[in-house]
């Protein structure tokens, strides 16, 4: 079976526990003779992203001992493919510019947490005329865009991890895929990457959950491959929380200067949550043989 993973960090700080686990699983998934596991740069977000941190986690990579098969892509260099997706979408309807500042974003969702609602876009620019719409974007008024999400569907995917999983459209609300700046939202291009790429398994951190509903909503709307997906269950500090700075969460960097032995990571990693029936310390390679 072909098998292709991906590890897609994106260069906004320093790695963590959490990101050497999903890269490591994703890493161990493609070990087979057709695998292949790539790295993708998820730079997109110029305000957030810094270049030094792309050199820090192709360094942290390969203390970790993971190596990559391609890559590493980054997003940034990626524009002319995201606007060719994009233009399907437009020219099929399924967009809409959406002039709601973040204020009023932000009042809505209050308005609905408070109502006892799922937050989520109550479509008020979804209703504008199509006129109505482009006086105000001739007027240079910025504006987001937004995709359509069909109100009464279902979306079921099987996680590799967490079993069956289904969520109701009308939950999720017509979510952005360009933001005011003219850049792709992460779901737009992530999900168009995965399919570019031929990435087959998407194994990530669980915060990506709901995230993942959507993803498949614009791979189908796209005509594109949607991959399987894993959602790995977030590693905790000893409050239970997520690993946080807040409960001393420390950076590979960090553990690294503090002495400890990328094996020993890798094979604490290896053994969180998942049983492998060798014991004792394991290389890379016969951890993954075990996976
Ligand atoms: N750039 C995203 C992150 O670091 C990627 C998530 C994914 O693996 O799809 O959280």
């Amino acid at each position: 079976m072909k098998l292709v993973t991906r590890f897609a960090p994106s260069p906004t700080g320093r790695l963590h526990l959490g990101h050497a686990y999903a890269a490591l699983f994703a890493a161990a998934q493609a070990a087979t003779p057709a695998g292949r596991f790539l790295l993708r740069i998820e730079d997109i977000d110029a305000t957030r992203c810094r270049p030094e941190f792309v050199d820090y986690i192709l360094e942290d990579l390969a203390w970790l001992g993971l190596h990559w098969d391609e890559g590493p892509f980054h997003q940034s260099q990626r524009q002319e493919i995201y606007a060719i997706h994009f233009g399907h979408l437009q020219r099929a309807g399924q967009l809409y510019p959406c002039f709601c500042t973040p204020e009023a974003l932000t009042q809505s969702r209050q308005q609905q947490v408070a109502a006892g609602q799922p937050p989520r876009y109550d479509g008020r620019c979804a209703r504008l005329s199509p006129q109505e719409a482009s006086r105000r974007l001739d007027q240079g008024e910025p504006a987001a865009v937004r995709f359509r999400v069909q109100t009464a569907a279902t979306v079921a995917f099987e996680d590799l991890i967490r079993g069956p999983q289904r969520f109701e459209t009308g939950s999720i609300g017509d979510f952005v895929i360009r933001r005011t700046d003219g850049t792709p939202a992460f779901f737009f291009s992530n999900a168009v990457d995965d399919a570019e790429m031929g990435i087959t398994h998407v194994l990530r951190g669980e915060d990506h959950l709901s995230n993942t509903p959507r993803q498949i909503l614009l791979l189908e709307a796209l005509q594109l491959a949607i991959p399987r997906y894993g959602h790995l269950p977030l590693i905790t500090g000893a409050d239970g929380a997520p690993l946080s700075k807040r409960n001393g969460s420390q950076s590979l960097a960090q553990l690294r200067a503090a002495g400890y032995l990328p094996l020993a990571l890798v094979n604490y990693l290896a053994r969180l949550g998942h049983h492998l029936d060798a014991p004792g310390l394991l290389s890379i390679d016969a951890l993954a043989a075990g996976f």
